[in-house]
């Protein structure tokens, strides 16, 4: 599938952009990128507890990105959290949906 396939992937200090293999570009807002991030400690299993241990984060960074085997970035945070493991797969699918990683409406 080479709408899961990386082309290129770039950040600043406001979002993640990656250009998918067939042509489409997606950005990700990286606070909600880090609030919704989905390793077990920031997940705990369950909404809430995620809510309660990412909620609390007001601003971050990202600070490097790795990629893990072929179906997942990880990615380092400013809070030296780097235990999340973001599948192209989910990350694609939140983008065509247009939901939990888009960045907030500007204007
Ligand atoms: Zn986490």
């Amino acid at each position: 599938m080479l709408g899961t396939i990386p082309d290129k992937i770039e950040y600043d200090e406001r979002e993640l952009r990656i250009l998918w293999k067939d042509g489409k570009e997606c950005r990700f807002d990286l606070l909600s990128l880090r609030k919704n991030c989905p390793c077990a400690n920031c997940r705990g299993g369950h909404e809430l507890t995620a809510r309660r241990t990412t909620g609390h984060i007001q601003s971050i960074g990202l600070t490097s990105w790795k990629k893990v085997g072929r179906y997942a970035l990880q990615l380092s945070w400013s809070d030296n959290h780097d235990l999340g493991i973001y599948t192209y797969d989910m990350l694609r699918e939140a983008c065509d949906k247009g939901t939990s990683y888009m960045p907030p409406d500007e204007r």
